[in-house]
């Protein structure tokens, strides 16, 4: 039984990157808890269809947007239809995000740019105008406590530095400080702004750490708990994370990491 059924009744909800991965399981789950949910995506349409039709199976509204949010004009479009589409947008989870791996003094300025443009700007962009629906709507009690809601989907690598991931790294911790300096400019307005950050999760991202047992083993080291965490748990929490349950959390990066930020190399040494 999901845990959150009903939470987000009448709640109108956009996911960013939600035709795979994290983004998929976040826009189920909130759907699971009543949100209607507009589906961003940038690439299949045939995965964002497939993510519509099974939230419509759950029996909540889902529309399909595509819209790169590295490109203002385009996230700018995706909020106006949107809003025309559901009336508003009550809930933001900023989670669409890529990687483009080389070693510092291998890397382009293309690879750089784009890792920044996507996971930085996007959730900029996105919250940027999240905020302004959400100011201009304010709070409607019958619906939540709060004026809005946005979920930016971080990593532990906001925190962990990462070799070889320079860009990714940097687009994460440049996350968490623009997540906490919005939740400090709209806290008064009733809005809140957090961040889950996961370790690894089984998703197409980073299949090569956990599509064969060697690669498995190999990440164990890194995650004392000893398992890899599914799309569904960033889920679980987003949905709470929306709810008014959660209604005094905000500025808050909360890990979903199996205690991968536990230090694991202290386990047994220092
Ligand atoms: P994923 O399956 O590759 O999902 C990423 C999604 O973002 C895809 O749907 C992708 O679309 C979409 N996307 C990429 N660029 C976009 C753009 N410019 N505009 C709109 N959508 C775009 O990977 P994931 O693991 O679910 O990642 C989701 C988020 O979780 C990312 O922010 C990632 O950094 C974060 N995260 C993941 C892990 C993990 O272990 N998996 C750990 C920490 C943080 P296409 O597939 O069509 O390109």
């Amino acid at each position: 039984m999901f845990p959150f059924r009903g939470l987000l009744g009448g709640q109108k909800a956009l996911v960013t990157g939600a035709s795979s991965g994290i983004g998929r399981a976040v826009a189920l789950a909130l759907a699971e808890a009543g949100a209607d949910v507009v589906v961003n995506f940038i690439g299949s349409s045939e995965a964002a269809d497939e993510v519509v039709s099974a939230i419509q199976t759950i029996g909540s509204k889902a529309i399909p947007i595509l819209a790169d949010v590295s490109q203002e004009a385009q996230v700018q479009t995706m909020f106006k239809r949107a809003i025309e589409e559901f009336g508003t947008v009550d809930i933001l989870v900023n989670n669409a995000g890529i990687q483009s791996n080389a070693p510092v003094d291998g890397m382009t300025i293309g690879q750089w740019n784009s890792v920044i443009a996507t996971n930085l700007t996007g959730q900029f962009l996105c919250a940027r105008e999240a905020i302004r629906e959400f100011k201009r709507r304010g709070v409607v009690s019958t619906v939540s406590v709060s004026a809005g809601k946005i979920i930016c989907i971080s990593s532990v690598h906001e925190a962990i530095p990462w070799a070889g991931h320079v860009n990714y790294a940097a687009s994460k911790g440049g996350v968490m400080l623009l997540m906490k300096s919005i939740a400090q400019e709209v806290a008064a307005l009733k809005i809140r702004v957090n961040s889950i950050c996961p370790g690894a999760i089984r998703t197409p991202m980073n299949e090569s750490a956990w599509e064969n047992r060697e690669a498995y083993n190999a990440l164990m080291p890194l995650i004392p708990y000893k398992r890899i965490g599914e799309p569904e748990e960033i889920g679980r929490l987003a949905a709470f994370l929306a709810s008014d349950y959660a209604d005094y959390i905000t500025g808050t990066s909360v890990y979903v990491d199996g205690g991968m930020m536990l230090y694991p190399g202290f386990e047994s040494g220092g």
